[in-house]
């Protein structure tokens, strides 16, 4: 039996920055990682970024060796298949056991599986972990044609990595846009066009009825309305699920994640968690929300791991915010700006937050031209969220505006009539608000 008073379940990047916040506070800690990922801490938003070889596998490591030996972590590649809170034991799969005095659960989340006929054949693919894309790229080298399914971000980075690497790309969509729980439609139009010009066939309002092969291999896909589309590749990405099945077994309480307290404890004291798998609450809307998002993850994780040394401190949910590239064009996400529609995915999405969909008494306000794009919605005194794709020129002066929940009043009704010199006025409003927050801190 193995006897280790902070245990981290969990390889991501919560687990490490949890790890790092106890090397932090208690340099003689023993630290234990228990893990099924066998490669070294990587970045998972790099994984598109490899896949379209924008950057070579070596620069997704996140910490330098020296960084990792002066961590001392004691690491385990097993996985944990049982937890017992009531006597603080974790069963591994490779017949260990493991007493712990503090717990941080950080599995994250994994790519929801398809269930139609088929779905097992080789050549059946996920954006998930390192393995999945080097097998990607591995498939790639002699595949023609390839089926994306999903309607979300990572649907998308399938798409384009598998264009980079020369194969024909067949993209279907439920509905009749692209991330409609998040874009409006002239968004989706634009990101659709691109894809179009760059290449991609756009099948609309199409579903899979079953995937076809020979000896085990995908060789086609048939569609729920009798067409048949060859390919040698078909990626599913049609949303991720929390992992919580050690959680639910144990007893935990869980909804779709598990839930945590504001300190990010589970419903057993001393076990805590962070990341993909936490559900926390939203003061605003007040109901609990997932985020699959990388800086939540990391600032959980240090959170949780100061929390298990005794720190005690909050974690405090904050305005959503992302940066990402969707079909070559630099996407700001600010706040909440989704419709909801719901059309294309069945469950949130890799680099998504909950909060983005949830939009309350807004008005939309856009501003457009042919290829750029800013998108806001403005509540009775603030901007409640944005979407700038394109030039970027708005997105800080939006950031400061929604993140620090500033009183827009003065502005607000040039901003809803719109035009470039709302736009103007708004930057005005905002030089104005720095200055006197400059003075307020004095
Ligand atoms: C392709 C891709 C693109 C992304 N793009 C973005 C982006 O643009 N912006 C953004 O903010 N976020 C993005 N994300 C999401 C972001 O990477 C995640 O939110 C973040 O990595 C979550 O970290 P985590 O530590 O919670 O979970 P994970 O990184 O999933 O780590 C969980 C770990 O737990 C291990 N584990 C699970 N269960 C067990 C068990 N029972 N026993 C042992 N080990 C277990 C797993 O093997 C894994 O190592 C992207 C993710 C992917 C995959």
């Amino acid at each position: 039996m193995l006897h280790a008073p902070y245990t981290i379940v969990g390889s991501g990047i919560a687990g490490l920055a949890a790890a790092e916040a106890i090397r932090a506070r208690d340099p003689q800690a023993l630290i234990t990682m228990i893990s099924e990922e066998a490669h070294a801490f990587y970045s998972r938003p790099g994984l598109a970024y490899f896949l379209r070889g924008d950057i070579p596998e070596a620069q997704l490591q996140i910490r330098r060796p020296d960084d990792l030996q002066r961590l001392r972590l004691q690491r385990v590649n097993a996985r944990v298949v049982q937890l017992n809170p009531a006597s603080n034991l974790l069963y591994l799969s490779n017949g260990e056991t493991v007493v712990y005095q503090q717990l941080l659960l950080a599995t994250g989340a994994l790519a929801v599986q398809p269930n139609f006929p088929g779905h097992e054949l080789a050549g059946i693919v996920k954006l998930d972990s390192l393995n999945d894309t080097q097998q990607i790229v591995r498939l790639a080298r002699r595949s023609k044609n390839a089926v994306v399914i999903g309607g979300g971000i990572t649907a998308l980075e399938l798409v384009e990595g598998l264009l980079s690497r020369k194969v024909q790309v067949h993209f279907f969509l439920r509905g009749t846009s692209f991330w409609s729980d998040i874009l409006d439609q002239n968004e989706s139009q634009i990101v659709l066009e691109r894809l179009r010009h760059e290449g991609v066939t756009i099948h609309l309002q199409t579903q899979i009825k079953q995937a076809i092969g020979q000896q085990g291999k995908l060789t086609a896909v048939e569609t729920a309305d009798g067409k048949t589309v060859p390919c040698d590749i078909l990626g599913v990405a049609i949303g991720v699920k929390p992992r919580i099945e050690i959680a639910i077994q144990a007893g935990l309480a869980t909804k779709r994640g598990i839930l945590v307290d504001p300190q990010l404890r589970s419903s057993v004291p001393n076990i805590f968690v962070a990341g993909d798998c936490a559900e926390v609450q939203n003061p605003r809307t007040g109901t609990t929300t997932l985020d699959v998002l990388w800086p939540i993850a990391l600032r959980q994780g240090r959170i949780a791991g100061a929390n298990m040394t005794g720190l005690l401190q909050n974690y405090s949910k904050e305005i959503a915010f992302n940066v990402t590239q969707i079909a070559g064009l630099r996407t700001t996400i600010i706040g909440s700006i989704g419709g909801g529609s719901n059309q294309d995915l069945v469950a949130i999405t890799r680099g998504e937050s909950e909060s983005w969909r949830w939009l309350p008494t807004a008005k939309m306000v856009n501003n457009n031209d042919e290829h750029n794009h800013l998108r806001m919605a403005i509540g009775e005194r603030q901007i409640l969220g944005a979407l700038i794709m394109g030039d970027q020129r708005w997105s800080h002066l939006l950031q400061d505006l929604i993140t620090n929940e500033v009183d827009i009043t003065p502005v607000r009704n040039s901003l809803l009539k719109g035009g470039a010199n709302a736009l103007e006025r708004l930057a005005a409003f905002h030089a104005e608000w720095l200055v006197a927050r400059k003075k307020l801190k004095r």
